[in-house]
């Protein structure tokens, strides 16, 4: 692990983002005036906010356990990040789900011998390429893949990943810390858009929903969720996010049995007020946002009816 202090980044691809906005944004955008930001969240867990999902990271004496990796001309300023909190090994990263904002970095750190983790559908879109993309290169594999659940044991703490309902995409997974009371719920949960279906990975409406019940259920009155954007939030905000979604289902759901189209839904822009109570923080969907979420929601309840 001697190589880790130094990343050769010599010409890093900007390579394999999923959705659409996200492959647009990685394949156009200067990634040089992004600035990583170290956010402590209880204990020994932190997030690093700068481009893409949050990264969450568990310093100790054990190591470190690394959480998403945003975006792959990224990875030197994250580690700068995690070196000015931890000297200590790398020793896994995990992938909470295929996405390039939250996968983009794994050729860089998996050179460098950490070991990748993620949910078996996660390594499998990756391995044949995430949406009509090319293959990722072997190193930006997940080594060690799982189908229901796993269990670390490092720092003193008690990690869970395990498995979510098919919501975001086929592949999600939480990261339950049980000593520092924390859970990274990846990008099923977010405090800066409207709930995110991807159909092209798996993703469900169903499972979203039930997901969020589940993530309630499984945090206490105290647990501080890290969303896959966005800021440090409580199990009352995923209900509050539940509820919405539940009430975006139940309204566009009207609308196609209506037989609306998804022309005419999304100009009838049916969840309008909702949106602000999607987003919680930063500002407020824009109109291409707003078309993607009823798009996707359309799309996916049809095919749930
Ligand atoms: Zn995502």
């Amino acid at each position: 692990m001697q190589t880790q202090s130094k990343l050769a980044l010599c010409s890093v691809p900007v390579a394999l983002f999923a959705a659409g906005s996200v492959l647009a944004q990685g394949q156009q955008q200067d990634f040089s005036a992004v600035q990583i930001k170290t956010h402590q969240v209880a204990g020994n867990v932190y997030y690093l906010e700068g481009q893409g999902g949050n990264v969450g990271l568990l310093v100790g004496d054990d190591g470190v356990l690394m959480i998403d990796d945003q975006f792959a001309p990224l990875s030197e300023k994250l580690l700068t990040a995690i070196r000015a909190l931890s000297d200590k090994p790398i020793r896994m990263l995990i992938n909470t789900h295929v996405h390039g904002d939250h996968t983009g970095g794994n050729e860089n750190f998996g050179k460098m011998g950490i070991d990748i983790v993620a949910h078996d559908n996660v390594r499998a879109r990756l391995a044949r390429g995430v949406n009509n993309g090319p293959p990722s290169p072997a190193a930006a594999l997940p080594v060690v893949t799982f189908g229901d659940r796993m269990m670390l044991h490092l720092n003193g703490d008690t990690v869970t990943i395990g498995k979510l309902p098919t919501a975001h995409t086929d592949g999600d997974s939480f990261i339950h810390f049980a000593k520092a009371d924390v859970i990274h719920a990846g990008d099923v949960f977010r405090t800066t858009g409207y709930p995110g279906v991807d159909g092209n990975n798996g993703g469900t409406v169903k499972g979203t929903i039930e997901t969020l019940q589940a993530l309630v259920d499984m945090a206490g009155p105290n647990t501080k969720i890290i969303p896959g954007h966005g800021v440090v939030s409580t199990r009352d905000d995923v209900a509050a996010f539940r509820t919405n979604t539940i009430e975006a289902q139940r309204r566009i759901t009207e609308l196609i049995k209506q037989g609306m189209t998804v022309e005419q839904v999304v100009a009838a822009n049916p969840t309008a007020d909702l949106a602000r109570k999607f987003v919680t923080s930063g500002p407020v969907p824009d109109e291409m946002a707003t078309q993607r979420f009823l798009t996707a929601f359309y799309n996916a309840l049809k095919g749930e009816l």
